[in-house]
């Protein structure tokens, strides 16, 4: 159905003729839509609802949630000239005010009998076409939706926080959603200036589930005093680039609404080991430090002026020969040194005096073979950098015969980012630790020394974000394009992960889980079957080239 089909208008909706909403839905302004909560969520999707030039019913039990509600309206409707729009918003105490809404969107508290007793009221007082919606971001739509006895009419409408800027709204199928329901809240969504994604009723839906690695693993890092949150906060948006670190957005959400959302998915999936709790997440939570709300979270907001991050050296004046294996990690850095002055010998030559070995390979590429040519070749105080994101360093240090000379760094961003993690063996010298530290530097990149671990930070994350990718595509939450669309605009990533492993290599990812996983022995780190599949078919695909 088109616009040009003469619809029959309806609350200013566009119903096509068999009394469905049919595929190609219109929505113009003027729906009346019920909002339940005026905190957070609920006044942010006011917001945007009258923004779009709808009706809104926003309802709240707390008198003065609908005061600040109307405070925050009125101030950035005026800011942006469109003050007049708050006659078209009606507060109310009273949820029978609902009867003549189209849709309500329900931003209640995150818990699951409240929200089925709500939506049990609403079947009672709304007529059977109004639509049910839930903001929650955790809790199953189906199980919101057994509390009605019309199902078909509910889905998840979930927005991001703050609503008004961030242009994603998933809309979730519950078991027994109708798609009349999801063309139409899909419509309304677009209508709304916003960019919707269906996505499947499984724990989490795409953005919240996808995202769980990003604060697990970096959870586990800080466990294991790999690095302080501060490293790994730099290490991740440094070195990968994105626009904040675990640590800073866990203050952020609130390091309680995070912990709840973690044990959520944990007990939804009935203990999957990639979403269980961290300590941690509880023991800040036990303490009251949820962040930036209580002025202390990772991070003290209370004393911290200007968030200070390292910024990267100039590249030096460099001159001199470094030795370089043929692997294919670190894609780029070969280049890099190239264009800082460096002379690039790619087989060690004997009675040269070079300024350092660089191994690129991976475990499956001839790694040990590298590193014994190495060994063998470069004076023992020259420093031998070598890849580690899928090896372990102090098994690479055993086929040595100079292990005092042995640097492991992340072979998969070295070159992404301006910051670059390095580890050692307790053999390494200061004057090689020294060596290593000013090579780095002198290619203009901060050197980031963290404890020896599996995996190193961002190979770890990151690798396991592209996991729970393939398990979230997999499981048929959604197809690959729209979960990699998803991460970009619900959470700012800065690549969607799919296209981010394919261009790393699935291959890669594969290696570091599998050697996340033979060194912690826990199914947690288990490469998703769907994520080996396309590591073969890449394969495939390079044989057949
Ligand atoms: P909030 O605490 O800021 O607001 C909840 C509001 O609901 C409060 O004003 C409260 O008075 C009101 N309320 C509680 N019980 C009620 C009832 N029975 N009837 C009417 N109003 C009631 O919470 P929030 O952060 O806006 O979250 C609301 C929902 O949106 C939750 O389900 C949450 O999981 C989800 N969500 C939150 C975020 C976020 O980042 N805050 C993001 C996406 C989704």
């Amino acid at each position: 159905m088109t616009s040009t089909s003469t619809p029959p208008l309806e609350n200013n909706i566009a119903i096509g003729p068999d009394g469905d909403i049919g595929p190609n839905v219109i929505i113009g302004p003027d729906v009346t839509i019920g909002i339940i909560g005026a905190g957070t969520m609920g006044s942010g999707i006011a917001l945007v609802a009258l923004f779009a030039g709808h009706r809104v019913i926003l309802h709240d039990v707390v008198p003065v949630m609908l005061e600040q509600a109307k405070t925050y309206l009125e101030k950035f409707l005026t800011r942006k000239g469109q003050g007049d729009r708050m006659a078209k918003v009606q507060f109310t105490a009273d949820i029978e005010d609902f009867a003549p809404a189209t849709v309500i969107i329900e931003a209640a508290l995150e818990d699951l009998p409240l929200k089925q007793d709500l939506f049990a009221r609403l079947e009672r007082i709304c007529v059977p076409e109004t639509l049910l919606t839930t903001n929650t971001s955790t809790l199953p739509v189906t199980a919101i939706a057994s509390a009605v006895s019309t199902p078909a009419r509910v889905a998840g409408f979930h927005f991001f926080n703050p609503a008004p800027i961030l242009p994603l709204v998933e809309v979730v199928r519950g078991a027994l959603t109708s798609q009349a329901t999801l063309d139409f809240l899909v419509a309304l969504a677009t209508q709304m200036g916003k960019t919707p994604v269906v996505t499947r009723d499984t724990p989490g839906f795409i953005v919240n589930r996808v995202a769980r690695p990003f604060y697990g693993e970096a959870l586990r890092l800080l466990g294991e005093n790999v690095a302080t949150h501060a490293q790994i906060d730099w290490a991740v948006q440094l070195g990968g680039g994105f626009r904040m670190g675990p640590f800073r957005l866990m203050d952020l959400i609130g390091i309680d609404i995070n912990a709840a959302a973690m044990k959520s998915m944990y007990e939804q999936t009935f203990g999957e080991p990639r979403y269980r709790p961290h300590w941690i997440q509880a023991q800040m939570t036990q303490a009251k430090r949820f962040g930036r709300k209580s002025g202390q979270g990772f991070y003290d907001y209370r004393t911290e002026g200007e968030e200070s991050i390292p910024t990267p050296p100039e590249v030096g004046d460099n001159a001199g020969t470094l030795i370089l294996s043929e692997g294919s990690y670190a894609p780029g850095l070969a280049a890099l040194c190239e264009q800082a002055g460096y002379a690039l010998v790619h087989h060690p030559v004997p009675e040269m005096s070079p300024l350092a070995g660089l191994v690129f390979n991976g475990k499956n590429e001839g790694l040990k073979d590298a590193v014994i040519q190495m060994d063998a070749t470069l004076p023992p105080d020259v420093p031998l950098l070598c890849q580690c994101a899928d090896a372990p360093l102090t098994e690479i240090a055993t086929w040595m015969d100079y292990p005092e000379t042995l640097v492991g760094f992340d072979g998969l961003f070295f070159c992404n980012g301006t910051l670059v993690t390095l580890v050692s063996t307790p053999f390494l010298t200061d004057a090689i630790r020294q060596a290593a530290e000013n090579f780095v530097r002198s290619l203009g990149r901060i050197p980031l020394w963290i404890e020896d671990s599996p995996g190193l930070i961002l190979p770890r994350i990151l690798s396991m974000l592209i996991n729970e990718a393939a398990f979230a595509v997999l499981e048929g939450v959604a197809d690959a394009d729209t979960v990699d669309l998803a991460m970009r605009l619900g959470v700012n990533y800065p690549r969607g992960l799919v296209e981010w492993g394919q261009e790393i290599g699935f291959g890669r990812v594969v290696a570091v889980l599998n050697h996340l996983q033979a060194e912690y022995g826990e199914d947690r780190y288990r490469a998703c079957s769907l994520l080996r599949r396309w590591a073969r078919n890449e394969n495939l695909k390079n044989a057949l080239k």
